[in-house]
């Protein structure tokens, strides 16, 4: 699957075209410092509620 992203209304599409422009081919950042941060979060959170449980 390929995410492309319209260059007039910077909208996110699968379509290879949007507003009458070409878009341009998004790749998905899998490994992005973000993602990792974002999956701290998730095992933080998860903690967290764990200890809720048991309280
Ligand atoms: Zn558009």
């Amino acid at each position: 699957m390929k995410i492309y992203r319209c260059v007039e209304c910077k909208e996110y599409t699968m379509e290879k075209e949007h507003c009458g422009q070409a878009c341009v081919s998004v790749e998905p950042a899998k490994y992005s410092p973000d993602d990792k941060y974002a999956e701290l979060t998730r095992k933080a959170k998860e903690e967290e509620r764990t200890a809720q449980g048991l309280i």
